[in-house]
This record gives structure tokens, C-alpha cells and sequence, in this order.
């Protein structure tokens, strides 16, 4: 999030690294879901490793590179080398100015992070305001972690509430609760992140304990706001029918506003954007679980939250 200086005024910013329309999982009926820029946490398995840093980042694309070398050229801080095969960035230099990608003729750079302000966010998700009345949709403000930038979207949020744009929020529960507080007046769902039970565990593999996770996740639930939880099932992290049985009792047991518990299974299509931003991949190699190693998952879940569901593909192909 950046604020641009205006007349006499400040303009909030923030900044998004996709606005998808169309979207139908990540929320009721047919939504825009608004993908903000920076997260807190660094799952070992997150597939959107383009929206960890808050900051606009430089992607090479291999498919597309021909290596005409005109980026090279392009680049005042000298921040490209162009091996066969592999671009290299030097990260410390580049500051993702773009020039680089105005001179590529093939299309294989791209700078990562769109600033916007509320209103201009708000015209985009606007224009689908039709679809969202006829299927029960809305916005999504996703991410990374769209509480990063927290004063933008309780800003944003205001302005969709003042449209009759159905708002969800799709969170990891790790912001201060102040920060949740002041935004549900304007929220009609909240979409939360369970992930993990043993704190330790979820230390490890995420970066960040999880107490302010389940106790926000306490406190949202205790003002009455819908949620969604969803689980990602990830082989050798999350996939512990032990695992799934603590987070099903404490969703049964804490959470009354739950409607919804999915089971997300393990995807490995952000493998290829960390070759493109140069980062390694701590899964590599792991297979998708199976449809049984699945259906076991949920039978767990759903002996103790009747709402569960699973989705996403697996090794025998996607749920039917
Ligand atoms: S975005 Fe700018 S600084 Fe970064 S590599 Fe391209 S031209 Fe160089
Ligand atoms: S919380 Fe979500 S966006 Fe953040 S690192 Fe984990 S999987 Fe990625």
C-alpha cells in the first residue's frame, strides 16, 4: 500500500497482483476476487508466491523468452543476465521500474503489482455488479493477505457496502483484531484460513505461531459473521487425519457461525512462478494426494462439521 500525494489530500493506494472476474471458488455464486499484494506468512505450499512481498516484482516467463536480449539493453541498473535457458535477476538492483518489459517484443516480462485507488478498484469490480445480483455473488478481497493493507481495504469495503456490492473477506486470521473489528460492519462473509492445529508445526511450515489465528478466528465468529474455513490438505504437512480431527473439533466446539468447511487439496501449479521469480520451491516434487487420501479427510471432517466439503484435483483426477 502506498499513498500518492494529491491536492492539499492524500490518496490511499493499494496494490493487487490480479483482479479475476468470473471467479466461483472463492465465495457464493459468480464474484471478482481482488488478489492484494503481501502476506505475513510463507507457506511452504502456497501456489501465489507472486503475492508474498508487498512490494511490485519482475517475472520472466521461459516459455515465452527468444532471447532477442533487448531487456537486457533496456535495464539502467543492469540488473539482467540472460544465460541459455535462464534469465537472472539481480533483485537487489532491479526496482521493477518496467522499462525492461516495454522493450521485450515477446511478451516474456512482466512487472507484478498494480497500484489502484479505492474508487478506480471500485469501478473494476463494478462492472460485474449484474452478475453478482443474479447468482448471489460479490467481491472477494484476497491475496496474499489483503489485511496488510488494512486501511485501503476497510476503504474499499465501505465503498463496495455503499454500492450493494456483497463483500467477502478471505483472510489467514493473522492481523491484530482491532483491525478485523473496524472492518465487519462492511463484510458479509469472511472466508478464514485454518491450516494447522499444533502450533509448532503451523510455526514451521508457515513462519507465524497460530494463537491470534484461532483466537481471531474466535472473535469473528463470536460477532456473528459468517465464515467459510478452509483447510489446505498438503502431503506430509497438513494431511494427518489428526490434524484434520482438531481443527473439525474446534470448529465444531468455537466457531457457531461456521456454513462452510472446505478441504482444499494440495495443488502444485505455483511451481513454475517460483522458477520465474527465482525462488526455491520447498515442495518440489511432491505428488497431488489421491482421491481416497481425500475422501478419508473428509469423512473425518464431516463426522464432526456436517458442512464439509473437498475439492481440487488429485492423482485419479477432480472430485465429481
Ligand atoms: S524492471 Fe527495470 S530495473 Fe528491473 S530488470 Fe527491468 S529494466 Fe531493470
Ligand atoms: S497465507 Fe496464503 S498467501 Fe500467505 S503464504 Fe500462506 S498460502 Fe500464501
Amino acid at each position: 500500500m502506498g499513498r500518492g500525494l494529491g491536492k492539499g489530500d492524500v490518496a490511499l493506494t493499494g496494490t493487487t497482483f490480479n483482479v479475476q472476474r468470473f471467479s466461483t471458488e472463492d465465495g457464493p455464486g459468480i464474484r471478482t476476487t481482488v488478489f492484494f499484494k503481501g502476506c505475513p506468512l510463507r507457506c511452504a505450499w502456497c501456489h501465489n508466491p507472486e503475492g508474498m512481498s508487498p512490494q511490485p516484482e519482475l517475472m520472466w516467463y521461459d516459455t515465452r523468452c527468444i532471447g532477442a536480449q533487448d531487456c537486457l539493453r533496456a535495464c539502467p541498473a543492469g540488473a539482467l543476465q540472460l544465460a541459455p535457458g535462464d534469465m537472472q535477476v539481480d533483485r537487489g538492483l532491479c526496482d521493477a521500474c518496467g522499462l525492461c518489459v516495454d522493450a521485450c517484443p515477446a511478451g516474456a516480462l512482466e512487472v507484478i503489482g498494480r497500484s489502484w485507488t479505492a474508487e478506480a478498484l471500485l469501478a473494476e469490480v463494478e462492472k460485474d455488479a449484474v452478475f453478482y445480483q443474479t447468482s448471489g455473488g460479490g467481491v472477494t478481497l484476497s491475496g496474499g493477505e489483503p489485511m496488510m493493507q488494512a486501511e485501503f481495504v476497510a476503504a474499499l469495503c465501505q465503498l463496495c457496502h455503499q454500492a450493494g456490492l456483497p463483500v467477502a473477506l478471505d483472510t489467514c486470521g493473522i492481523a491484530p483484531w482491532v483491525q478485523y473489528r473496524a472492518l465487519l460492519p462492511w463484510l458479509d462473509l469472511v472466508l478464514y484460513d485454518l491450516k494447522l492445529w499444533d502450533g509448532a508445526s503451523h510455526r514451521v511450515v508457515t513462519g507465524v505461531d497460530n494463537t491470534a489465528i484461532l483466537d481471531n478466528a474466535r472473535r469473528i465468529s463470536a460477532a456473528g459473521m459468517p465464515m467459510w474455513i478452509r483447510t489446505p490438505v498438503i502431503p506430509g504437512h497438513t494431511d494427518s487425519a489428526e490434524n484434520i480431527a482438531a481443527l473439525g473439533a474446534f470448529i465444531a466446539a468455537e466457531l457457531p457461525t461456521v456454513r462452510r468447511w472446505d478441504l482444499l487439496a494440495y495443488t502444485n501449479l505455483g511451481e513454475p512462478k517460483y522458477r520465474r521469480l527465482d525462488r526455491p520451491y520447498a515442495l518440489a516434487g511432491s505428488p497431488l494426494l489421491t482421491r481416497d487420501q481425500m475422501e478419508a479427510m473428509h469423512a473425518v471432517a464431516v463426522g464432526l462439521v456436517p458442512s464439509a466439503v473437498w475439492s481440487g484435483a488429485t492423482q485419479q483426477g477432480e472430485p465429481g
